[in-house]
């Protein structure tokens, strides 16, 4: 168990912040402390490309409780070059670099086109397969063929969470049986976009579920008192919990043990000794 420093409450891990984003430029160390103090123990930066996979990383070696990603975003794949991609690859050598991602499918926008997000999800797949780190996925609009893409490396595939699940009881049920986690984020706060994923987040077995926050989007709707901004912090972590531990039936100490325990095992995490 991770040791709750500074807060009597169990502590959490945000399995996906974007640290690395211009909206944290003035005050990335104080948010991150805050967050430590709220209890968030460890912090997983995403990285979206390249670039933002190398600051990720850099991240997770300046700051104890920080780990990181790398991949390509199914939005930049289009700009995705080989040195890109070998970049990526050589970031993953790093045992702070947890996990291959953030990739995968969004069709909702297609700001690249679906033939590349699947051709380069699909090198993202087989170099998961090849240095077994499990997988950070993306997907947005897009779960059948999620399913039939992941299938075609069932065998090798590592441990693979969907994260920030907003989709529907049925893509839900799909993703569980083909053995994936699911990653909830503020949304399920959401009295309006949030209710569906809200009424089905107890379906979701124990062992499978991990927490994030996505920040600094996704900003919890029903935080008190409301913020003057609308920019997510990994602090509000707690109070995402503390939602879904409510609309799960369970004690906040429970969802934080069970959540903590997925996501030490599923990024193999293991604390920093600097
Ligand atoms: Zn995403």
């Amino acid at each position: 168990m991770v040791s709750t420093c500074h807060s009597e409450r169990p502590s959490l891990i945000d399995i996906g912040v974007n640290l690395t984003n211009s909206r944290f430029d003035k005050d990335r160390a104080e948010v991150i402390a805050k967050a430590q103090a709220a209890g968030v123990a460890y912090q997983i930066v995403t990285g979206t490309n390249a670039q933002e996979s190398q600051a990720a990383f850099e991240l997770s070696q300046k700051y104890s409780g920080l780990f990181a990603t790398a991949g390509c975003h199914p939005h930049d794949s289009q700009r995705m070059t080989d040195e890109d991609f070998a970049q990526i690859e050589s970031l993953l050598t790093h045992d702070t670099v947890v996990a291959v991602g953030e990739c995968g499918l969004d069709f909702n926008r297609n700001f690249s086109p679906p033939e590349i997000q699947q051709q380069v999800f699909r090198q993202h797949l087989k170099l998961a397969c090849d240095i077994q780190k499990p997988l950070f996925l993306h997907e947005r609009d897009a779960t059948e063929t999620m399913l039939t893409i992941l299938s075609d490396y069932h065998n090798r595939l590592p441990a693979a969470v969907i994260h920030c699940f907003t989709a529907n009881q049925k893509a839900l049920e799909s993703y569980l049986d083909f053995g994936l986690y699911i990653g909830i984020t503020g949304w399920v706060c959401d009295e309006r976009r949030g209710q569906e994923l809200a009424s089905i987040v107890h379906l979701i077995p124990d062992n499978r579920l991990m927490l994030e926050t996505d920040a600094p989007y996704l900003i919890p709707r029903d935080l008190t008192p409301k913020p003057k901004s609308n920019r997510n912090l990994p602090q509000y972590l707690p109070h995402i919990a503390q939602q879904l531990a409510r609309l799960r039936g369970q004690s906040f100490e429970t969802l934080a043990a069970l959540t903590q325990k997925n996501s030490m095992e599923f990024f193999n995490l293991k604390p920093k000794t600097s």
